[in-house]
C-alpha cells in the first residue's frame, strides 16, 4: 500500500493524484488538535474546513479511491500529523509515503523531517494549485530590498497571456485601473444579497465543542453561509461573475455600515482551501467580461485579474522568500497588547465595531475593513504584530499564514520595514468618512484631534508619525505628513499629541 496525505487545505480534485483510481493507493486526511489548537480560530473557520475535507474525501471514495479519513472524535486519533501517519503507515504496512508540499513553514518543515524518519521511500509533489513555483519571485527580485507588486503582477499577465497581446503588452493600452476602484459606496447600485449555502453543520459543531477546542465568534450551525464543496464553491464563483464583477473594482475600496460584504467575492476560502483554481476563477470572470457588451467595464475585470494572478500570487513568493524571519519582523518595535475589545467588538469607534462585529459573526471582514479599520488602528496605536498577526490568522475563515502574516505582518502592519508596502497603510478619519458611512453614526468627532470626543484616528495618526520620524521621514511618499506635522501651530500639535498619549494610556476604554 502506497500511502499519500493530504492537508486540510489541499482539496483540489484536479490534482494529478485523482486522474486514476489506483487500487494499491491509500489517501489520508486528518482533523488533529494540533491544528485546531495552534491558535484560537473562528468556530466558522474550524468548521468549514472540517466540513470541506469531509466533502473532499466522500467525493474522492465516490470516484473509487481508497481514503482513509481519522474524524476529530475517532478513537484512534493520536490528535497529531506524525502520530496518525506514523500508525498509519504501520496498520497498512504501507511501503512508500507521498504528501503535497505544504503552504505553511509550519507544515513544510515538519512534513520534511517525517517523511525524513518514517524508514520508508517517499516524495514530496506540487500542488498543482499556484500559477507560481515557491522560488519565483525571489528570482524575479534577486538583490532587490523591496518587491515591486506592480512589476511581479505585470510579469504574470506576460508569462500566462492574460489580458496580453501577442507582443506582451496589455490589450486595452493600460496595465493597471487602480485609480478608477476608488468610488464610495452610496446606495445607487443595489447589493445583491450574498449568496449563503445553508449547509447544517451541527453535527460538526456539536463534536468541536464536546472536544473542548477553544474557538472565537458566532455560528448558525443549521445554515452555514459558506460554500465548502466544489458545487457550491463553483455556484459562488458564478454569483460573483453575475451579480458582483459589474461593479467589483468601482467599490472595492468602499465600506458599508448596511453591506459587510458589498461587491466582494467571498471566494478566499474555497480559493486557499483549493477547491477552486485560481486560473479557472480568471478565466471564468474574463470569460464574462469578453460576453458582457460592455456591461463589465474594464476597471471590474483589471481590478479583479490583479488581485488573484497579483496580490495573491505575490503575497505566497514573498512568504517563500521570507520566511521564517518574516515570523518575528516588528519594525517599529510595537509592543502593546492588542485591545481586549478586538475579540467581542465592545469599542464606541463605530467603524472599528463593525469591522470586528462583522468578523465575529461571519469569519469574513472585507479587505479595506481588514486594511484600513482593524489594520490601520492597530498600527496607529503600536499593537505588538505578534498580537495582530495572532487575531487576523484565527478570525478569518481564509486566515492560512502564507497569506495572513503577509498581509498583516507586512502590508497592514509594515513590520517587515517596507518589503510589501512603499508606505504605511494609516490614516485619520478623513479617509474613512471619504470611504464608509461610518462617522455619521459614531460617539466620536470625525473633525476633532482632541478634547472630548476627538476621533482617535486623528490624534494617534500624528502620534505615530512623529514617533517614528527616525524610520520615517526620508521617505519619499510620505514627506506630506511631516511637513503637515510641522505647519502644525504648536499648541495645536502639542494636544494632539497629548490627546493621542491619553487614549494610548488606556486602549480598553475607546
Ligand atoms: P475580494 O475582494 O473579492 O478579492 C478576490 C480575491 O482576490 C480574494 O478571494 C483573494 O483570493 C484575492 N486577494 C485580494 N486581495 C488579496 C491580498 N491582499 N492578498 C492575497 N489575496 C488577495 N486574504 C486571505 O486569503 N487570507 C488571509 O488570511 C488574509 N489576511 C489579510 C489580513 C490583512 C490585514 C489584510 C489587509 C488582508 C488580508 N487578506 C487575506 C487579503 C484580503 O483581505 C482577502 O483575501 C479578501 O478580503 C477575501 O475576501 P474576498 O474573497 O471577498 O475578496
Ligand atoms: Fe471611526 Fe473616527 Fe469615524 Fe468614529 S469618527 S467611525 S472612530 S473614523
Amino acid at each position: 500500500m502506497r500511502l499519500r496525505f493530504i492537508l486540510g487545505d489541499q482539496l483540489n480534485a484536479t490534482h494529478p493524484w485523482f486522474d486514476q483510481v489506483e487500487e494499491d493507493v491509500l489517501y489520508v486526511l486528518m482533523e488533529v488538535r494540533q491544528e485546531t489548537d495552534y491558535a484560537p480560530h473562528h468556530i466558522q473557520k474550524v468548521v468549514a474546513f472540517f466540513a470541506a475535507m469531509r466533502a473532499f474525501a466522500a467525493a474522492r471514495a465516490a470516484e473509487g479511491h481508497r481514503v482513509h479519513y481519522l474524524q476529530l472524535d475517532d478513537p484512534d486519533n493520536r490528535q497529531t500529523l506524525a502520530g496518525n501517519l506514523s500508525a498509519l503507515i504501520d496498520a497498512y504496512q504501507a511501503t512508500h509515503f507521498a504528501y503535497q508540499l505544504p503552504d505553511e513553514y509550519r507544515l513544510d518543515q515538519e512534513l520534511k523531517a517525517f517523511a525524513a524518519s518514517c524508514g520508508l521511500p517517499w516524495e514530496a509533489v506540487d500542488t498543482h494549485h499556484f500559477l507560481t513555483r515557491r522560488e519565483e519571485l525571489a528570482e524575479l527580485f534577486v538583490g532587490k530590498k523591496t518587491y515591486l507588486m506592480e512589476r511581479f503582477y505585470r510579469h504574470m499577465r506576460q508569462q500566462h497571456g492574460i489580458m496580453v497581446d501577442a507582443a506582451g503588452q496589455p490589450i486595452t493600452g493600460q496595465w493597471n485601473y487602480d485609480a478608477d476602484n476608488r468610488k464610495r459606496y452610496d446606495g445607487k447600485v443595489p447589493v445583491p444579497e450574498p449568496i449563503s449555502f445553508g449547509q447544517d453543520v451541527t453535527e460538526i459543531v456539536r463534536m468541536i465543542r464536546s472536544a473542548g477546542v477553544y474557538t472565537i465568534g458566532e455560528i448558525d450551525s443549521e445554515r452555514f453561509i459558506w460554500p465548502v464543496t466544489r458545487q457550491e464553491s463553483l455556484a459562488a464563483l458564478d454569483f460573483f461573475v453575475e451579480k458582483c464583477l459589474p461593479w467589483f473594482g468601482h467599490y472595492q475600496d468602499a465600506l458599508s455600515a448596511e453591506h459587510w460584504s458589498l461587491f466582494h467575492a467571498r471566494i478566499s476560502f474555497p480559493l486557499n482551501a483549493k477547491i477552486l483554481h485560481p486560473r479557472e476563477v480568471v478565466d471564468r470572470a474574463i470569460a464574462a467580461w469578453e460576453g458582457s457588451a460592455g456591461t463589465i467595464d474594464i476597471a471590474q475585470i483589471e481590478g479583479f485579474v490583479r488581485q488573484i494572478i497579483g496580490w495573491r500570487e505575490y503575497m505566497r513568493g514573498v512568504y517563500w522568500a521570507q520566511m521564517p524571519g518574516y515570523a518575528t519582523q516588528n519594525y517599529f518595535g510595537h509592543e502593546r497588547p492588542l485591545p481586549e475589545w478586538f475579540w467581542t467588538g465592545d469599542t464606541r469607534m463605530n467603524c472599528l465595531r463593525h469591522a470586528i462585529r462583522d468578523s465575529l459573526d461571519r469569519g469574513y471582514a472585507h479587505h479595506i475593513q481588514r486594511l484600513m479599520v482593524t489594520g490601520n488602528f492597530a498600527l496607529l496605536a503600536g499593537i505588538n504584530p505578534d498580537e495582530v498577526d495572532q487575531w487576523y490568522l484565527g478570525i478569518y475563515l481564509d486566515a492560512i499564514e502564507w497569506v495572513e502574516i503577509t498581509n498583516t505582518r507586512g502590508m497592514s502592519q509594515f513590520a517587515d520595514g517596507g518589503i510589501v508596502g512603499t508606505k504605511p497603510y494609516v490614516s485619520t478619519a478623513n479617509y474613512l468618512d471619504k470611504m464608509s458611512d461610518y462617522c455619521g453614526g459614531c460617539s466620536y468627532d470625525k473633525k476633532r484631534r482632541h478634547g472630548a470626543g476627538a476621533c482617535p484616528f486623528n490624534s494617534l495618526y500624528w502620534h505615530f508619525y512623529e514617533r517614528h520620524r527616525d524610520k520615517l521621514d526620508k521617505n519619499p511618499r510620505i514627506g506630506y505628513a511631516y511637513r503637515t506635522l510641522d505647519r502644525m501651530k504648536p499648541d495645536e500639535k502639542a494636544q494632539t499629541l497629548a490627546q493621542a498619549e491619553t487614549y494610548l494610556a488606556d486602549l480598553n476604554t475607546l
